[in-house]
């Protein structure tokens, strides 16, 4: 197991030992190419990791199919609970290392990966551990027969995470994929790989059978798409871009036609109106956007105030966001780290760019932060119009535009405006606008009075283009189930 393993340290000194090989079948082994994970803050390689191609694949689907018809199959709900259980506390005991390994190669603050995305995996590998017991069929009446459902699982699920969230995004894909009765393959992003192998020594550790959870770093072209058109892959579960989204859905269409849920991009609205808190409408609008540098695929990056409380909204929304703090990843009280990676960073840039082209004001922020690693200020455009750039374009990164509104129709026209339909939120203390306006949004979450609240025990996924089915709650579970309906004949005659 120690083939793979490389001893670094964070640029604090913590120390660790990363795991950088495939985890097929319980075992760390080689990939056919490597790839660099590179550490936001700097710049720098922190470590090569395995990379798969097409034959790798192979084996971690066989690896899941033998799991999937063997010891996982034949195993008790309530054992495959008790797996899932002693894989969350492991992940809570090893908080502190999950945490440096997620803001050193993410980027994030340390807070928030042990606060966070850490606390995320846990609980939400809690939560669906709750449901193996508890998946059951029904018993219909028909005339001279018995008939009852079974849900069954499917079969290999396959998962391809992105790098915003690598940790929480691995617990979406595997609560339920496992509670219900299945195997999976796990893509990580390549940007991301290291926390998703830390967590794979856990797997062994808590005692998960061979094959059961594999997890492979790859390129998406090549290992992402070799898993979404793989013929024993039953079910894939897509986080990403709309773009790729699209591709996996092809995919999936030209090999096997397996099932397919799709999480993609956004451009959400969030609408203050003139009676909300205004205080809190600014703490939430900045959550709503900044929070995790802007790579929240449900941003709220179209802030829309109406026009009685604009000016004042625009000036407490700037003080609020310069007192927040830019940082290093490491350091306790960073809010905003560097953003993933050159190219995201290059990205963003063009976009703040385009948007000043395009006649918008850059009220606040626009540069680059420092002179390592991908940091870029928190960034405020007001005189903005519906069809520029900037208002169109889900940007991934911390910039918000900031637009006027007179009325509830205007407002509801304007947010409407848009392919996406992740999520949107309302700001007010009257119930019935917020009711009203909630209904006629178009979007897979509306926050009222908060912004960015993921819990792992709602239904969460996108109207529209922002993506197909929904991941968390109990809602999520019927995405890795398949219904049965046995009849047995009782009375009837042929
Ligand atoms: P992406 O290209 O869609 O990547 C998401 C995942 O899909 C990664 O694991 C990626 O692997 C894989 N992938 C890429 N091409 C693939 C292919 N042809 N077949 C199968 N899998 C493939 O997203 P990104 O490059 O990370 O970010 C680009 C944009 O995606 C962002 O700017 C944002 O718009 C959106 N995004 C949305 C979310 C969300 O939570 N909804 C999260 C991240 C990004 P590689 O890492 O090897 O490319
Ligand atoms: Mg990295």
């Amino acid at each position: 197991m120690s083939q793979f393993i490389v001893e670094t340290a964070t640029p604090k000194g913590y120390q660790l030992k990363l795991q950088t090989g495939l985890f097929i079948n319980n075992e760390f082994v080689a990939g056919s190419d490597t790839i660099d994970t590179v550490n936001p803050a700097n710049g720098k390689v922190i470590a090569s990791v395995q990379a798969a191609d097409k034959k790798e694949v192979d084996a971690a689907v066989d690896a899941a199919s033998k799991a999937f018809h063997g010891p996982w199959g034949k195993m008790t709900p309530s054992k495959r609970a008790e797996l899932m259980l002693k894989l969350a506390d492991l992940i809570d005991r090893d908080n502190e290392v999950l945490s440096q390994i997620e803001s050193l190669d993410n980027g994030k603050g340390i807070t928030f990966s042990r606060l966070f995305d850490v606390k995320q995996i846990a609980i939400t590998l809690r939560y669906f551990a709750g449901y193996a017991d508890k998946i059951h069929g029904k018993v219909i009446d028909i005339e001279g027969a018995l008939c009852y459902t079974r849900h069954e699982p499917i079969g290999v699920c396959g998962a391809i995470i992105p790098w915003n969230f690598p940790l929480m995004m691995l617990g979406w894909k595997l609560g339920p994929a496992l509670c219900t009765g299945n195997t999976v393959v796990v893509k990580t992003s390549e940007m991301t790989p290291l926390s998703a192998l830390k967590v794979a020594e856990l797997i062994v550790e808590a005692g998960f059978p061979p094959g059961v959870i594999n997890i492979i770093t790859g390129y998406g072209a090549i290992a992402g798409d070799a898993l979404a058109r793989h013929m024993k892959v039953s079910k894939i579960a897509f986080t990403g871009s709309t773009a790729v989204g699209r591709h996996i859905m092809k995919a999936a269409s030209e090999s096997n036609l397996k099932k397919v849920t799709l999480e993609l991009g956004g451009k959400s609205p969030n609408i203050i109106f003139d009676d909300a808190d205004l205080d809190l409408a600014v703490r939430w609008a900045h959550k709503g956007i900044f929070f995790n540098h802007g790579q929240c695929c449900c941003a709220g990056s179209r802030v829309y105030v109406q026009a009685s409380i604009y000016d004042k909204f625009l000036e407490k929304f700037k003080e609020y966001t310069k007192q927040t703090k830019l940082g290093h990843p490491h350091d306790d009280d960073t809010f905003q780290g560097p953003q993933i990676s050159k190219t995201q960073f290059d990205r963003i840039m063009t976009y703040i760019e385009k948007g000043k082209e395009e006649g918008a004001t850059c009220y606040m922020g626009g540069n680059r932060w420092g002179n390592e690693g991908y940091y870029i200020e928190p960034t405020i455009f007001t005189d903005v119009k519906q069809d520029m750039t900037i208002v169109r374009e889900e940007i991934f990164g911390p910039v918000v535009t900031v637009s006027k509104f007179e009325d509830v129709d205007d407002v509801v026209h304007m947010a409407l405006d848009t392919d996406y339909g992740l999520a949107a939120a309302v700001f007010t203390k009257d119930t019935a606008r917020a009711i009203d306006v909630s209904n006629r949004l178009q979007a897979g979450t509306v926050w009222v009075n908060c912004y960015n609240e993921l819990d792992y025990n709602t239904p969460f996924g996108g109207f529209r283009q922002s993506g197909i089915g929904r991941e968390n709650g109990e809602y999520a579970l019927d995405n890795y189930l398949q219904v049965k309906t046995v009849k047995i004949n009782v009375s009837r005659q042929p």
